[in-house]
């Protein structure tokens, strides 16, 4: 309690203390500022002014504006580190951007020249494209360069000879050639075997393989054509196939046509009665028939029929009949007439010609 009471009286004698200063009281008259402490670009300055009193007032300065500049680039070279561009304070040196380190770009070597060559070792000269730094290399002897020539050609059974000679040093060595061996062509339907080479044969030619066609069809009056062709090598030739008539007994086989005896006695006939009848125009060849002797079967006889005979030369006929005699030896005989059928085998023969048969009529009129 008796420290209380102490104390209490001694702030009751400051605070008197104190309304007593304020009671002599002035107005200060300050003088010019002055900076206690420069602003930077990074910390605020300090300035004051002083009364005659002594009294002081101080005041801050503001922070200073950094002066930011660029650091130069540094381009590298073959074998020196570059720098990017940066910035910083001229100031107070605080950097804004790091310059960072470019690496050394490395030579760029181009080849120049190998000495090298195919008798002694060189060196290998590579140069910078940029600096112009040149280095060598020891470089190995070179290959030869080689070029071949045939000094003696191979034959199918002897051997042949190749020299290869180094263009650069005229080195050179030989090298044997095998013999080819024959390259034969096989046989052919004109040829042997044969070494299309050197003209070797072995064995014989094969022959042709014709295979027959009759490539045109013979007929009566014309020759046909058969044709031989090689299945091999379609070599071709052809022959002639004969075209005539077969006669049996004096009429074809094939076309019905009469022999040439028989032609005439047909047309001697119809020239006959055209020159006879009262009208000619009005004979028309009927038919013609033929009929084997009875007995003697080298006989046959020819019948030939015309139309408007009726009346003619007092006879009421309208066939002729005409004999002829096969005489086995390629012609044929001829005998009268008759007017009628019922032939016999007792006629003569003759040789037939045109004149002849023309003849016949006298008889048939007579
Ligand atoms: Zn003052
Ligand atoms: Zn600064
Ligand atoms: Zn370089
Ligand atoms: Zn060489
Ligand atoms: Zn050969
Ligand atoms: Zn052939
Ligand atoms: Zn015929």
């Amino acid at each position: 309690m008796k420290k209380t009471i102490i104390l209490s009286f001694v702030s009751v004698v400051l605070l008197g203390l104190l309304l007593a200063a304020c009671s002599i009281s002035h107005t200060h008259e300050f003088g010019e500022w002055v900076t206690v402490k420069s602003a930077t670009c990074i910390e605020e300055g300090v300035e004051e002014r002083t009364c005659k009193c002594g009294e002081k007032e101080t005041r801050s300065i503001g922070v200073q504006s950094h002066n930011i500049v660029k650091s130069d680039k540094v381009d590298p070279t073959c074998t020196e580190k570059g720098k990017t561009e940066g910035t910083y304070c001229t100031i107070c040196g605080t950097i804004f951007t790091e310059s960072a380190d470019i690496p050394e770009l490395g030579h760029n070597y181009e080849f120049v020249q190998d000495t090298a060559t195919c008798t002694a070792e060189g060196f290998k000269e590579y140069k910078c494209s940029v600096c112009g730094d040149v280095k060598q290399e020891k470089s190995d002897k070179k290959a030869h360069s080689y070029q071949s020539t045939v000094v003696k050609a191979a034959g199918c059974t002897t051997d042949g000879v190749k020299r290869y000679t180094c263009t650069v040093c005229n080195d050179s060595y030989d090298e044997t050639v095998k013999a080819t061996g024959h390259k034969f062509k096989s046989a052919t339907c004109t040829e042997p075997k044969k070494c299309s080479v050197c003209g070797l044969t072995e064995g014989n030619a094969l022959g042709h393989d014709y295979k027959s066609s009759i490539t045109k069809q013979a007929t009566c009056t014309s020759d046909g054509v058969e044709t031989f062709k090689c299945s091999r090598c379609n070599d071709s030739y052809t022959k002639k196939i004969p075209g005539s008539h077969d006669f049996v007994d004096g009429v074809c086989t094939k076309c019905g046509n009469y022999d040439d005896y028989l032609g005439c006695a047909i047309v001697a006939v119809k020239s006959y009665f055209q020159a006879n009848l009262k009208n000619p125009n009005s004979l028309q060849l009927h038919s013609i028939k033929y009929y084997v002797g009875k007995n003697d079967k080298s006989y046959f006889y020819l019948v030939v029929e015309y139309s408007a005979m009726n009346g003619f030369g007092g006879y009421n006929r309208d066939t002729a009949y005409i004999y002829i005699h096969n005489k086995g030896d390629g012609t044929f005989g001829y005998s009268p007439y008759s007017t009628s059928n019922s032939a016999t085998d007792s006629y003569s023969s003759k040789a037939v010609t045109y004149s002849d048969i023309s003849r016949f009529t006298d008889y048939y009129y007579s």
